[in-house]
């Protein structure tokens, strides 16, 4: 604790003694005609020191800099009378800096952000120098014979634009950034920016040591081009070189500023204002040169990422522009498509697709533009090299730039064969009799209700094998079940293409017979029964032969489909009560 009291109370020294040399040099320098400096940096050194502690910790900063500003005042400027008020209010000016800068920044914003630009501007070259000015002004014509209005005008002046031009240097040197900004560069980064310094320092030199041309705009040159290679620590860099040389040149008579009409003071003035409108000029495409190297820094961190998921992933991740052509296709195309991903950039995305898909693929694409927050999830079948067919499956959602405009799609696509062959295979065995491969009562049932809705008209009929119990009793089980299969193939052989047998359950099957009449009906149907009857179905060493009954019904438009099978249902056990082997009609 004692020892960093100790530490803490040396800082406050040193900070003291910088303030000091900063009042002394820029009182000898800029102080003429009795008035206040033209040009003060030291409430920018306090204010920068101050950035880099906690509120707590400013109270010896502050004193010692308060004692700093008397002596400088009471020996240097103004004289005794006046040191005391002065040097409250230079503290005080600083401390309000601070204060404001800390609450609108943070202790730890840097000089990069748009942001703290901003608030700088603000707070420490408007209203900490106008409330300074203010104060002083009224002080200094209170206790001297000079006026408010020229004291407070000289005081705001010197202060604002001495602190704009002079605290990022001192921020960046006190928070040791400026140390670390150096050591982290490498040696070639070095060179370049000692070269642009001493770049810098001559063209400083060429220009205010001539009085002939009004060269100011030329240090800008180096100086901009130094933001530039070097960020804020390079700019604060050379304006301090500027800043030294272009003083030291003015305040003797030289360089393009002695051109202007006024007093030496003024003149002083006017170079201030020109080191602030050189740092202000800077520092905000210094910000701007900061954001854009972090968001490219995001990129690059991001593009990693997404390149090692789409380099390590089975599936296909592709960006698509608003016109449908791919701007970017994953290597992984090549396992599933059998397409190399160079070759397909600035083809359309159709290539990839089966034709009879590309509509559909085109119609996800422009449903996806048009908005922007889904997620779309679609099938589509590939065209793959080998030109068989593989189902896909791919999530897509649009991509944004930075103002909100769509600029294409991204999309993750992944093979589904295997599930799509499942589901296919599931509504396949929902629909169809296991036994027999005909469609079962779900798939009789379903398409007697579509024809019932749009033909005109047919015949239902019913069949079931006559005693079909005893076949079971006598060759067993599987002998029953193999007559069942075969009654599938024959019974299908004696129909018309365009009806439909299934198997209802047990040994019941129904017929289907769409635009048939009665009588054609009937003579389906009973060519049926008779090749039933005719056949002799081999099953081991045993002959089986089996008859038929069947039922026979028309149906229109319209009707139910439990009243037409009821009605098939009658009508055959009629014909198994009228002795079996034949067909009752119910027209
Ligand atoms: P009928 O229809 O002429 O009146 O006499 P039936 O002996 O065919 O009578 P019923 O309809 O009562 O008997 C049907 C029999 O069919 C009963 C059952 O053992 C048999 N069966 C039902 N489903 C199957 C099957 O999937 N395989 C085998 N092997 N037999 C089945
Ligand atoms: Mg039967
Ligand atoms: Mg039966």
């Amino acid at each position: 604790m004692g020892r960093r009291s100790n530490r803490r109370n040396g800082a406050a020294f040193a900070t003291g003694v910088a303030y000091f040399l900063a009042c002394a040099l820029t009182i000898r320098l800029t102080r003429f005609e009795g008035g206040v400096a033209f040009m003060w940096i030291a409430n920018g050194l306090l204010t920068a020191r101050l950035t880099t502690l906690m509120p707590r910790n400013w109270a010896a900063p502050l004193a010692a800099c308060f004692v700093a500003s008397v002596l400088a005042t009471a020996t240097l400027g103004l004289g005794a009378a006046l040191a005391v008020p002065l040097g409250v209010v230079n503290v005080g000016e600083s401390a309000l800096g601070a204060v404001l800068l800390h609450r609108y920044v943070g202790r730890h914003s840097g000089l990069d952000s748009h942001r703290w630009l901003i608030i700088f501007v603000l707070a420490t070259g408007i209203a900490a120098p106008a409330a300074g000015a203010i104060v002083a002004g009224a002080s200094i014509s209170a206790l001297s014979d000079h006026s408010f209005v020229a004291a407070a005008l000289q005081w705001y002046n010197g202060h604002a634009l001495g602190t704009l031009a002079f605290m990022p240097i001192f921020m960046l040197v006190m928070r040791g950034e400026a140390w670390r900004l150096i050591r982290r560069m490498r040696r070639a980064k070095l060179i370049e920016l000692a070269t642009l310094m001493g770049l810098i320092t001559l063209v400083a030199i060429a220009t205010f040591s001539q009085t002939r041309f009004p060269l100011l705009f030329l240090p800008l040159l180096p100086i901009v081009l130094a933001t530039f290679r070097g960020g804020a620590l390079s700019t604060a860099a050379s304006i301090v070189i500027v800043a030294i040389i272009g003083a030291v040149l003015t305040v003797r008579g030289y360089g393009p500023i002695a051109l202007m009409d006024g007093s030496i003071g003024e003149r002083m003035q006017f170079f201030q204002l020109y080191l602030a409108c050189a740092m202000l000029t800077v520092l905000p495409a210094n910000a701007e040169l900061q954001r854009r190297s972090e968001l490219f820094r995001q990129l690059r961190d991001s593009e990693a990422r997404y390149r090692l998921v789409t380099d390590s992933s089975t599936d296909i991740i592709l960006n698509v522009d608003c016109d449908g052509r791919l701007r970017f296709v994953s290597s992984s195309v090549h396992q599933l498509a059998g397409q190399r991903a160079e070759t397909l950039i600035g083809r359309p995305l159709t290539e990839l697709v089966h034709p009879d898909d590309a509509d559909r693929a085109m119609a996800t694409l422009r449903s996806v533009l048009d908005d922007p927050t889904a997620v779309s999830v679609n099938e589509y079948r590939g065209r793959t090299a080998s030109g068989d067919s593989r189902w896909f499956e791919s999530q897509s959602r649009a991509v944004m730039d930075e103002e909100g405009n769509v600029t294409g799609l991204v999309s993750a696509i992944r093979e589904v064969t295997r599930r799509r062959q499942h589901e296919e295979r599931l509504a396949e065995a929902a629909l169809t009799d296991p036994l027999t491969g005909l469609v079962n009562r779900r798939g009789i049932e379903h398409e007697l209700t579509r024809l019932l809705a749009s033909s005109d008209g047919g015949c239902v009929a019913l069949f079931d094998l006559d005693h079909f119990k005893r076949v079971n009793d006598t060759y067993g089980h599987f002998a029953g079940d193999e007559v069942l299969r075969r009654f599938a193939v024959v019974a299908r052989s004696s129909l018309r293409d365009q009806d439909l047998i299934g198997r209802l359950g047990g040994e019941e099957f129904a017929v289907l017979l769409p635009d048939a009449t009665i009588e054609q009906a009937r003579l389906v149907c009973d060519r049926l029964r008779q090749a039933i009857g005719d056949a002799r179905i081999k099953v081991g060493d045993a002959q089986i032969g089996v008859t038929v009954s069947g039922g026979v019904v028309t149906y229109l438009r319209h009707e139910a489909p439990e009243d037409v099978l009821h009605a098939a249902d009658v009508a055959l056990y009629r014909a198994k009560h009228a002795g079996r082997d034949q067909l009752a009609l119910a027209a």
